[in-house]
C-alpha cells in the first residue's frame, strides 16, 4: 500500500510518473536501454532534455531572454553560485554588496555563503518574530548587485504574499519548495533556482532560470563548474548532467501539463491548504504558529495548544508515531523548530489532506 508522505523533501512523486518510469525502466522509447545507461550526448537523450526544458518554459511562461539550466549540487550550491556569478569581485577589486532578506534557516544559509564573496547586507529579517511572518521589504540600494529572497520558507511555513519591487536591481529567489505550485511572473526576477526534490522530481537535479544579461559576470577565478556562462554555453552539457533526474522531471512536467497546468495546480493547492488551515482554526488541540498573511500553501507547521512542555512533547511524539502507523508519514517538524509539519506539494492529492484531517479529528477525540 502506498502511504501519504508529508515529507518536506525528498517528497511524493505523482503515481502516474512512477508507473511510467517503471514501464520504461529497461527499454526507454525503443532504445533498448534505460535512461540511466544513455550517453548524455546521444540522440536518445537529446530529446529528453529538450522536452524537459520546453515543458518548463511552457508551463512557467519563461520569456525567451532567460536560460534554463539543469545543474547539480542542490539549492545549497546556488547559495554559493549566485554570489560567485552575480556579485563577486575580481582579485584586488573592491567588494560589491548584495541585499538578502532573512526569513528563516534557508535564507540564513544563503546569507552565510554570500558573505564569503561579497558584503551581504540584511536590510530586513523576521528572526525577532521567530520567522512567523515575512517582513516588509525595503527598497534596494542602487549598488546592490542583487536582492535575494526565499519565496517559500519550507521549515517555518511562510511565503511571500507579493513579489517585492526591486527596480533595476535583479531579484533572485529560492523557489525550491514552491516552483510550479501556483502561477509566478518570471519576468519580475533576474534568477530563480530550485532543488528538484520537492515539486519537480528526484534529488540531484537543480533548476536555474536566469536572465541572459546576468550571465558572464563571474570573475575569472571562479571555477568552471560553478560558472553560469559555461553551463549556459554548453546547454547544461558541460559535464555529465543528472540525466535520470532530468528525465523524471520531464515526466513530472508532463503530468503537471496533463492535469491542467500551473493555474489549475495553484487552485488545487489553495483548496488543499485552505482545507487544512480551516481544520487548524477549528481544532482545540492544534494550531498554526504562522501569521495569516504569510502562510505557505506547501508547508504547514502545526503545534499542540498544550502549554506544559513535557505534555506537549509527549503529545507530539505520540501523534507522529500513530499517524505513521495509519499510513501518514513524515509529519515531524524540522529538528530546529520542533512541532509538526505537513508538506503538501503538488503531488499530494486532496485525499491525502483529507485523510490527515480525518486522522487528526479522531486523534483529538481520543485524547481529551
Ligand atoms: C530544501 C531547500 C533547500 C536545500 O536544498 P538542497 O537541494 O538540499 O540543497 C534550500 N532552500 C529551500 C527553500 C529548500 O526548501
Amino acid at each position: 500500500m502506498r502511504v501519504y508522505n508529508f515529507s518536506p523533501g525528498p517528497s511524493m512523486l505523482p503515481l502516474p510518473v512512477l508507473e511510467k518510469a517503471a514501464s520504461e525502466m529497461t527499454d526507454a522509447h525503443g532504445s533498448g536501454q534505460s535512461v540511466m545507461e544513455m550517453s548524455h550526448r546521444s540522440k536518445d537523450f537529446k530529446p529528453i532534455i529538450e522536452k524537459t526544458e520546453t515543458l518548463l518554459r511552457e508551463l512557467m511562461d519563461i520569456p525567451a531572454n532567460y536560460k534554463v539550466l539543469f545543474l547539480q549540487g542542490g539549492a545549497s550550491l546556488q547559495f554559493s553560485m549566485i554570489p560567485l556569478n552575480l556579485g563577486a569581485a575580481e582579485q584586488g577589486e573592491v567588494k560589491k554588496q548584495a541585499a538578502y532578506i532573512d526569513t528563516g534557516i534557508w535564507s540564513k544559509k544563503a546569507i552565510d555563503e554570500g558573505a564569503k564573496y561579497l558584503d551581504a547586507r540584511v536590510p530586513a529579517s523576521s528572526q525577532d518574530r521567530a520567522y512567523r511572518c515575512i517582513p516588509a521589504a525595503p527598497a534596494p540600494e542602487k549598488t546592490d548587485a542583487f536582492y535575494h529572497i526565499t519565496l517559500n520558507n519550507t521549515i517555518v511555513g511562510t511565503k511571500w504574499a507579493s513579489i517585492p519591487e526591486t527596480g533595476a536591481v535583479p531579484l533572485v529567489a529560492d523557489v525550491s519548495s514552491c516552483i510550479l505550485s501556483e502561477p509566478l511572473d518570471v519576468s519580475k526576477f533576474g534568477l530563480l533556482y530550485a532543488g528538484a526534490q520537492k515539486n519537480l522530481g528526484p534529488a540531484g537535479t537543480t533548476v536555474v532560470i536566469i536572465r541572459e544579461d546576468l550571465i558572464g559576470q563571474a570573475p575569472s577565478w571562479v571555477p568552471a563548474m560553478l560558472r553560469y556562462d559555461i553551463h549556459a554555453a554548453e546547454g547544461s552539457l558541460y559535464n555529465t548532467p543528472p540525466c535520470y533526474g532530468i528525465y523524471i522531471t520531464g515526466l513530472v512536467l508532463e503530468w503537471v501539463k496533463g492535469t491542467g497546468g500551473v493555474e489549475a495546480m495553484g487552485r488545487r493547492n489553495s483548496d488543499k491548504a485552505a482545507l487544512f488551515y480551516n481544520y487548524l482554526e477549528r481544532s482545540t488541540m492544534f494550531r498554526s504558529p504562522v501569521e495569516k498573511a504569510s502562510r505557505s500553501l506547501m508547508n504547514i507547521p502545526f503545534v499542540p495548544v498544550e502549554s506544559d512542555e513535557t505534555r506537549r512533547k509527549d503529545l507530539e511524539s505520540r501523534f507522529v508515531k500513530e499517524a505513521a502507523a495509519a499510513g501518514l508519514i513524515n509529519l515531524a517538524g524540522h529538528r530546529l523548530v520542533g512541532g509538526m509539519r505537513a508538506s503538501i506539494y503538488n503531488a499530494m492529492p486532496v485525499e491525502g489532506v483529507e485523510a490527515l484531517i480525518n486522522f487528526m479529528e479522531k486523534f483529538e477525540a481520543s485524547h481529551v
